[in-house]
């Protein structure tokens, strides 16, 4: 994905609302050089309060121990958008970002990515740079048997000569103990905003996952607006939810019909409370505003980045 050579971010979305606000800030600047100096002490207005942003719970670190082989599967929200999952030994981490981001964080990360020993795979469902991490996963390399993403993705992987595999929405493959498939997600909001790349994003070049553990389905849909067949899975056993106030997200509406359409599903919110930036919607939603809207709010979690959650097998009625 390429960027102006001026914009020191490489989100798109950031850059470009960043890059708007530089062209604020010199405008105000500039009329204020142009005002003729006076001797008038002029009072300096109070510092505006910071606007309010939900916070993740203080993060619980984690180790080498997480990564040993279990009778069962634990699931970690990593921060951001990422997770560790640990299914009887199998070791799978999605969309990883442990290390290297270009915005201040309100978290710390719960391991950094030299304190890990192994893992079975890598599993990315698009290029943004606050899922692909070009640096967590260059630190990662070394101890990953794969990475899995789409095939724009695999391509990026690809050009930096790290072991990667394309798939296909739909395809399926197995990693160990867990069968991934690939669910379609609805992303390509460069396409929307002119000039931010040069390139047509497809809706493919970005994915969710679907796995199936020996203990149960997990769902990562990804970021995503929401599509119609998201209502109309199996019921999986947890989501991982990508929750943010952003319109190219599920947005709040959006997370409700999911919450909703599958009502006994713990919801492992992730996308939101990590990132100080308290007036760009991808980063931000509030957990409390959706327990008020939604079927059996019990079943939200807001986990702490590194908490560990075992899953277990929802009684789905015969
Ligand atoms: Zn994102």
């Amino acid at each position: 994905m390429s960027k102006p050579a001026w914009l020191p971010f490489t989100h798109p979305i950031t850059a470009w609302l960043l890059a708007l606000g530089v062209v604020f800030a010199s405008v105000v600047s500039g009329r204020a050089q142009t005002t003729p100096a006076t001797t008038t002490t002029v009072p300096t207005a109070p510092a505006q309060p910071k606007k309010y942003q939900a916070k993740a719970p203080k993060t619980q670190p984690f180790g080498a121990k997480a990564f040993k082989a279990s009778g069962k599967t634990t699931l970690r929200w990593l921060g951001m958008g990422g997770f560790f999952i640990n299914s009887r030994g199998t070791n799978i981490m999605i969309d990883p970002l442990l290390n290297g981001f270009d915005m201040p964080l309100l978290i710390t990360f719960p391991i950094a990515p030299k304190e890990v020993p192994r893992l079975d795979a890598v599993l990315l469902t698009h290029a943004d740079n606050d899922h692909y991490s070009v640096p967590t996963t260059g630190a990662l390399a070394g101890v990953t048997q794969a990475f899995h993403s789409t095939v724009y993705v695999d391509s990026l992987l690809q050009n930096r000569r790290l072991p990667s595999v394309g798939h296909g929405i739909g395809d399926t493959f197995q990693v160990g103990k867990v069968r991934v498939q690939l669910t379609r997600a609805d992303h390509a909001y460069q396409n929307v905003y002119p000039g931010m790349s040069k390139r047509y994003f497809k809706q493919e070049d970005a994915c969710g996952f679907w796995l199936e553990t020996p203990d149960g389905t997990v769902w990562a849909p990804g970021d995503s607006r929401l599509l119609p067949e998201h209502l109309q899975y199996p019921t999986p056993d947890a989501i991982l939810f990508d929750f943010s106030d952003s319109e190219w997200h599920f947005g709040l509406a959006g997370a409700v019909k999911i919450a909703n359409a599958y009502p006994n599903t713990p919801l492992l919110l992730n996308h939101w409370g990590s990132v100080d930036s308290p007036d760009f919607a991808p980063f931000n939603a509030d957990p409390e505003k959706l327990k008020k809207l939604v079927v059996n709010p019990a079943r939200i979690q807001v986990l702490a980045p590194g908490e560990p959650l075992t899953l277990k097998r929802l009684k789905k009625l015969k």
